[in-house]
C-alpha cells in the first residue's frame, strides 16, 4: 500500500535541504526561515483547520501558512440546531486565536484566487503571493444554482435560503422562521447525492418540526427530495412519527419530490406533481468543489477532486492536497468529521514525504450524530481502511443507533452529540 516518492518530490527536498535553494522565492524572510520548509493550506474549516494545526503538532520545524477569508467561522454542525431556537450563532462561532498563538499557525485572513502548480504558488485576492513546498486545499463547496430553474445566489441571500454554509445564511433562515404565519409551511428541497452531510436536511426537518409545533401552530415541514431514499431514514422515519406526527412530510422523487424550478415571488416551487407553496423555503442546490478547485484544475468531471488515498494528494496536480468536502474520498461521506479525520492523515503523510519517508496507510473515521428532538439523538459510525477498491468502510466496525433504541438510549446519543460538538470543534480550534 505505501507511496513511493516521485523523482520531483525527492529533487525538492534535496534542493530545500541542501540550500533552500529551492524555497529561494519566499521573498523579505530570512535565511534562517528561507531553509524552512513550508505547507499552505486554503481553508480554516474542518479539514483545513485540523491539517494546519497538526502538522504544527507533529513537527514544529514546518511553517504553515493558513488561508481564510473568515475571522470567524461558523460551523454547519449545529447550525441546524440555531434554526430550531436550541442553539444561538455565538454557539457555532470558532476563532483562529489559539492557531495562530499557540501553534504558531500564520492565519492570513483572504481568499485565494489562482494556484500555481508548476510554480508552487498561491495567489491571493489582497494581491499577496504565497510560496509553498506543499499546498493542501480544502475550501469545502460551492453551489450548481444553475440546476434549479430561477434559482440563483441572488434568490439564496434574499428569500429562499439554501443555509448549507453556515454564517448569514443561518441567520437569514432563523429569521424567515420566526416571521412564519403560523398555519404556513416549511418547505425543505435536499439534493441528489453527492452532497455535504447527507443526514444534513433531515435533521434540520426534525429540528424545525420541533419549533413549528411549539410556535406555529398548523404549519407543517415538507420535504421535497431529489432521492428515492435518505440517510438514517428508518431512524428519522421512526423519530418523525413519535414526536410530531404529521407535521413533517417527506416526499421522494417519484412521488413529486423533485424541484424542477423555483418562483421567488410567488414563493412557490414547481413539481412534475405541481407547484408548492412556501412562507419558508429552503432550497439546498446540487453541490460540486469549491470554485478554488476549479480554478486550479484539480476537479475531474464529476465537479470533485480525485485524489491518492494514501496521503489525499492530487491525482491531476501533484504536490497538492485535496482534503474534505471537495475531494472524492471512497466511501466516506462529506462530513466535517471525515473532513477533520482526512486533515490529520494528511498532516501525517505531509510530513512523511517532506522528511524523504514513504507515506504510512491511513486509518480513517466517521461519526455522525443528527439530533431529531432535544432530548433525541441518533448517529451512525463508521471506520474505513484501504483496499484494492479505494476508501471502504470496515464490516462490523460502526453502524447505527439500533432501530429499537429505548427511551434512555436515545437521550444519551443527543447528549454524546453535545459532548461530539465540543470535543470535535476543541480539537481543531482549540
Ligand atoms: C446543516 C449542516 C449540518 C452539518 N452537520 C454536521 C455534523 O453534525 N457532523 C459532521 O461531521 N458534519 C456536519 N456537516 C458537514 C460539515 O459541515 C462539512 O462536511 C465540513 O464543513 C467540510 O469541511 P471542509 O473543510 O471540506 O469545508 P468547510 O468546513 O466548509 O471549510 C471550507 C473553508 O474554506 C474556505 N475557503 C473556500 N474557498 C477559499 C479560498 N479560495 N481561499 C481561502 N479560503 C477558502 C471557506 O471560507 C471555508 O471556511 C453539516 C453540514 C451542514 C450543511
Amino acid at each position: 500500500m505505501g507511496q513511493k516518492l516521485t523523482r520531483r518530490e525527492f529533487g525538492k527536498l534535496f534542493a530545500a535541504g541542501a540550500a533552500g535553494s529551492a524555497l529561494g522565492a519566499f521573498g523579505g524572510v530570512t535565511p534562517l526561515f528561507a531553509q524552512q520548509k513550508r505547507v499552505v493550506v486554503i481553508g480554516g474549516g474542518f479539514g483545513g483547520a485540523s491539517a494546519a494545526k497538526y502538522i504544527r503538532k507533529l513537527d514544529p520545524s514546518i511553517a504553515v501558512t493558513l488561508v481564510e477569508p473568515a475571522s470567524t467561522f461558523y460551523t454547519c454542525p449545529f447550525s441546524n440546531w440555531v434554526m430550531g431556537g436550541l442553539k444561538e450563532m455565538k454557539d457555532i462561532a470558532q476563532t483562529f486565536d489559539v492557531l495562530k498563538n499557540k501553534f504558531q499557525v500564520e492565519v492570513i485572513h483572504d481568499t485565494a484566487t489562482e494556484i500555481d502548480a508548476a510554480k508552487n504558488t498561491v495567489k491571493l485576492k489582497g494581491g499577496k503571493t504565497l510560496n509553498y513546498d506543499r499546498l493542501i486545499v480544502s475550501p469545502g463547496i460551492d453551489f450548481n444554482y444553475d440546476a434549479i430553474e430561477g434559482y440563483s445566489e441572488e434568490v439564496a441571500n434574499s428569500q429562499m435560503p439554501h443555509a448549507y454554509k453556515a454564517g448569514p445564511q443561518t441567520e437569514l433562515i432563523t429569521r424567515q422562521l420566526s416571521e412564519l404565519k403560523a398555519g404556513e409551511n416549511v418547505l425543505i428541497c435536499p439534493p441528489d447525492n453527492p452532497f455535504r452531510c447527507p443526514p444534513g436536511p433531515y435533521e434540520r426537518a426534525s429540528l424545525v418540526a420541533n419549533y413549528l409545533k411549539k410556535n406555529k401552530p398548523g404549519s407543517k415541514v415538507i420535504i421535497l427530495d431529489a432521492k428515492e431514499k435518505f440517510s438514517k431514514q428508518g431512524l428519522f422515519t421512526k423519530g418523525w412519527e413519535k414526536l410530531y406526527g404529521d407535521v413533517i412530510e417527506w416526499r421522494a422523487a417519484s412521488m413529486g419530490g423533485k424541484v424542477l424550478s423555483v418562483d421567488s415571488a410567488a414563493m412557490t416551487v414547481e413539481t412534475e406533481f405541481g407547484p408548492e407553496k412556501g412562507g419558508v423555503i429552503n432550497v439546498i442546490p446540487p453541490q460540486q468543489a469549491g470554485k478554488i478547485a476549479f480554478n486550479a484544475g484539480l476537479v475531474d468531471a464529476s465537479g470533485w477532486c480525485p485524489i491518492n488515498p494514501i496521503t489525499f494528494e492530487s491525482t491531476i496536480h501533484p504536490g497538492i492536497h485535496v482534503i474534505g468536502d471537495a475531494c472524492i474520498a471512497g466511501k466516506m461521506p462529506k462530513s466535517g468529521f471525515a473532513a477533520s479525520s482526512q486533515g490529520k492523515v494528511t498532516a501525517a503523510g505531509v510530513i512523511r514525504l517532506m522528511q524523504g519517508k514513504v507515506p504510512a496507510p491511513p486509518s480513517l473515521v466517521n461519526t455522525c450524530y443528527s439530533l431529531v428532538g432535544p432530548g433525541y439523538g441518533i448517529s451512525v459510525a463508521a471506520v474505513y481502511k484501504l483496499t484494492s477498491d479505494g476508501i471502504v468502510g470496515i464490516e462490523g466496525a460502526g453502524g447505527l443507533t439500533p432501530m429499537d433504541a429505548d427511551d434512555d438510549q436515545l437521550t444519551e446519543e443527543a447528549t454524546y452529540a453535545r459532548g461530539w460538538y465540543n470535543n470535535i470543534t476543541q480539537d481543531i480550534w482549540g
